[in-house]
């Protein structure tokens, strides 16, 4: 169209998230879109108050003939996105949503027959490599508002749910994002090696910027290829992602719901939460972790894992409390893959062995095997050299005595047992 309005509406729904990481996070990214779309002769505008009522009435201010978005997943982003469709029609305007820019593969696409979602990821990921993406386009080079339409001052961060973000989070937006995709073209060769290298760090960390739209995954796919092992493992983490999307376009209520019931009576504990919770459980591995997603709003997949395993079957608390930890923290936290990894590590999602537990030694001998993760997280114990760092209750008594650090707060074994005949009893 000759004149366009980039809009973004500030919903008050989802402000009350509450989550200071991606309130900050939100915020680099509406400056670096504006400065883009000022560059472009254009501007952001932004509105705040209930997304459908916004858009209609900028769209019926305007003369708008069609309003665009791109399609999304959650039963929230469902039911908004029809109650805009019929009250743009009740005006005489169009909706026109575009797939294949939250997810590289739309929901649907790839299913079983006479089913409405894929429910095993490896048939799943088999046809879904077959599929040809949509090509990325370049961003127009000018852009004009209607007359009439300025840009707005963009919100501060407290209008998106803001507050003390944490210390070391990520910088948002689309051009930090685009610097790290070229760098990670630089470097994804080692992800299949490298990925569950705790300490490395080998992961992408373009989660959020997927999350927030910064980048589409199909563009990701695009400029990462599939020629190397690393990048054929990478691209494949991309689908799962599309697959925890097409399940919950599928089944939204499993955003509360468990996928698969298993009958749980899960334990009330709140000493325990609040211990996981804050990284003084006495299992250094699970600690670093924890202490990870407080200082950089982020957690490295290996450690989600293994906390989430921690909380779900060691202490047998419900998934669901974690998961809405995670998403009062997590920078890249979205239903879809919080929920469905949740589930998927709770036994209750779409993982074919339910009732495997990961052991927090086991997980910390093969993937921080000298102990240098949970040196970088867990200052108390620095003075740990090698991998004795996992287990400080060994250390003779007068060193362990020295340590500000808790005593485990869970016997493993005793743990695994009381999971296993809860999930018998089932
Ligand atoms: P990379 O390893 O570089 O992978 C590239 C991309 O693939 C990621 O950015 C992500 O978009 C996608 N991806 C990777 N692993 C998964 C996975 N298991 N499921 C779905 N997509 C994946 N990811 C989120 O984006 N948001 C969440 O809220 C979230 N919550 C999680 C909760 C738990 C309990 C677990 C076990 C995993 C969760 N994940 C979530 C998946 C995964 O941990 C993160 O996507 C990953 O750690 C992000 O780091 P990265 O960008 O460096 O990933």
């Amino acid at each position: 169209a000759g004149r366009v309005v980039p809009l973004f509406v500030v919903d008050e729904a989802m402000a009350g998230f509450r989550n200071p990481n991606k309130a900050s996070f939100l915020h680099d990214c509406l400056e670096d879109l504006a400065a883009e779309l000022a560059d472009r002769g254009a501007g952001l505008v932004v509105r705040r108050g209930h997304p459908t009522e916004e858009v209609r009435r900028l769209a019926a201010r305007v003369h708008a003939e069609e309003v665009h978005l791109a399609a999304d997943v959650s039963g929230y982003a469902q039911a908004r996105q029809k109650a805009l469709e019929e009250a743009l029609a009740a005006d005489g305007r169009r909706l026109v949503v575009h797939e294949g820019s939250t997810t590289a593969v739309p929901p649907g696409t790839v299913t079983p027959q006479d089913k409405d979602h894929a429910a095993v990821f490896t048939p799943y990921y088999r046809r879904w490599a077959q599929e040809r993406l949509r090509k990325p386009l370049a961003a127009p080079r000018r852009m004009a508002l209607p007359d009439g339409v300025r840009p707005s001052p963009l919100p501060g961060v407290g209008a998106l749910g803001g507050g003390d973000a944490a210390p070391d989070l990520a910088r948002g937006g689309e051009r930090e994002a685009r610097r790290r995709l070229t760098a990670w073209t630089r470097t994804v060769g080692g992800y299949a090696e490298g990925h569950d290298d705790l300490a490395g760090d080998a992961t992408s960390r373009l989660s959020p910027y997927l999350h927030f739209g910064c980048l589409s995954p199909t563009e990701v796919v695009a400029r990462v290829g599939r020629d190397s092992e690393g990048a054929e493992a990478f691209v494949r983490q991309i689908a799962w992602r599309d697959f925890h999307h097409q399940m919950l376009a599928a089944r939204p209520q499993v955003a509360r719901r468990d996928y698969r019931p298993r009958g749980d009576r899960w334990r009330e504990d709140d000493e325990a939460f609040q211990a996981w919770r804050e990284g003084l459980t006495g299992y250094p591995i699970v600690d670093a972790a924890m202490r990870q997603l407080n200082t950089e709003g982020w957690m490295h997949n290996r450690a989600r894992l293994l906390v989430a395993s921690f909380l779900t079957k060691t202490l047998y608390i419900d998934w669901r409390r974690g998961a809405e930890h995670f998403l009062e923290l997590l920078v890249d936290g979205d239903i879809a893959n919080n929920q469905l990894n949740w589930q998927w590590v709770a036994g209750t999602g779409a993982d074919t062995r339910p009732n495997r537990v990961l052991n927090p030694l086991r997980q910390a001998q093969r993937f921080d095997p000298d102990g240098d993760f949970v040196r970088r997280y867990v200052p108390e114990l620095r003075g740990i050299a090698g991998k004795a760092v996992h287990e400080p209750w060994r250390l003779p008594e007068d060193e362990r005595g020295a340590l500000d650090y808790p005593a485990p707060i869970v016997d493993l074994e005793e743990a695994a047992a009381t999971f296993r005949d809860a999930r018998g009893r089932s």
